[in-house]
């Protein structure tokens, strides 16, 4: 549907562009394999994000799985549970036990006055995210992992190019992983990366991408494929030449947001983090009026044609796949967030007399 608008719409670059950066893998024809692409974009990257180490992949949930894995940890891994079904499926995926800690009121992460009480002697890791790309209270995880030598890797999927006191947000804990998926504020259609600043991290990412291959006659890990190939590669150059651009454009539609629902009863927005550049990668919304008025906005505005999404809705924890298995309740701001949250559409060329269109519809039902 033309006219419909949706939560998000993907970053392209000139449909020239693309053509000039992928012409010479018809001279080449190398299209995977770590490539001549695989390898400028891996450059172009670590430059970006300020960071030591990056091992790309095929995608973010890759990149966070493979992640978790070249820890080889065993036991019990503390996360949250108001987040895409990935980070939880990482962790179980490696055969590691989720523990559910609650999120904070103000930036819905992890409540870090709350983890320490959920550790016991089979904690081997922290997976926090850094949702709709605002920063954890990453001094006091690096102070409980330390404490309890545990691991942290941070799923970073929705915060490329936020940075912390100019520091990279890839740089904290024992890794971050990305994500480049159509969807997300930096895409490379599909893909995903690591990034680390231990060397050894290399090597391990690497097997672990690439069906454990050491030689040309020799497999010395169970590895699987995660490789990333050059059209992705390709797209991410072009990508990343204009990633600037896009998110001035997306601080524009915030900026709009604000202005007309900063301050509109029974809507509660998040605040802007204190040494935080932000990529204004989502828009929440949570309805903290006495009535629960999330569905009924969701369907006026879906009648409007305008296709807000419930990111995140249920918490993982209530999944069918997890039924029995995990109890929500035991995170009942997860549990309330969730029920009132609307993620609304957020992209670099959403028009801001659309965005204005969209607040009054939302208005009219409140
Ligand atoms: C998108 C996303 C992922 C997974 O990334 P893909 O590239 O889609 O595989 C992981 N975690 C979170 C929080 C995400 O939003």
């Amino acid at each position: 549907m033309k006219d419909q608008i949706n939560v998000t719409r993907s970053s392209m670059p000139e449909f020239e562009e693309f053509v000039a950066e992928i012409k010479e893998l018809w001279d080449t024809h190398w299209l995977t394999n770590m490539g001549v692409k695989h390898k400028e974009f891996a450059k172009c990257l670590r430059n970006y994000l300020n960071v030591e180490m990056v091992t790309l992949l095929a995608n973010g949930h890759l990149a966070l799985e493979c992640a978790i894995a070249a820890f080889d940890l065993q036991g019990e891994v503390i996360t949250t549970p108001f987040t895409f079904a990935s980070t939880t499926h990482a962790i179980v995926r490696n055969g590691l036990d989720p523990v559910f800690c609650d999120i904070n009121e103000d930036d819905y992460n992890i409540d870090v006055g709350k983890i320490e009480s959920l550790i016991t002697e089979k904690t081997c890791a922290i997976v926090p995210v850094h949702l709709y790309g605002n920063v954890c209270d990453i001094e006091t995880i690096e102070k409980i992992a330390q404490k309890y030598n545990l691991k942290v890797i941070y799923d970073a999927a929705h915060a490329f190019g936020v940075t912390v006191n100019s520091i990279g947000i890839g740089n904290f804990g024992d890794a971050s992983s990305f994500s480049f998926h159509a969807t997300k504020v930096f895409n490379t259609i599909e893909g995903g990366a690591v990034t680390y600043n231990n060397r050894e991290l290399k090597k391990v990412l690497y097997f672990l991408k690439n069906f454990g291959i050491t030689g040309p006659e020799s497999v010395e890990f169970v590895g699987g494929n995660a490789k990333m190939n050059e059209f992705q590669a390709a797209m991410g150059i072009c990508n990343l030449r204009h990633i600037d651009t896009e998110i001035i454009k997306r601080q524009q539609v915030v900026k709009r947001y604000k202005e007309n629902l900063g301050n509109v009863k029974g809507i509660k927005l998040v605040k802007p983090q204190v040494g935080v550049k932000s990529n204004y990668a989502y828009l929440p919304v949570v309805f903290s009026g006495e009535v629960n008025l999330r569905d009924c906005v969701f369907d006026e505005l879906e009648l409007n044609n305008i296709i807000p999404r419930k990111y995140f809705y249920p918490l993982t924890t209530d999944y069918q796949c997890y039924a029995n298995r995990f109890n929500s309740n035991l995170t009942p701001i997860a549990k309330y967030i969730a029920d009132r949250v609307l993620t609304l559409p957020l992209y670099a060329d959403l028009e801001l007399k659309q965005v204005d269109r969209i607040c009054s519809i939302i208005e009219t039902r409140l």
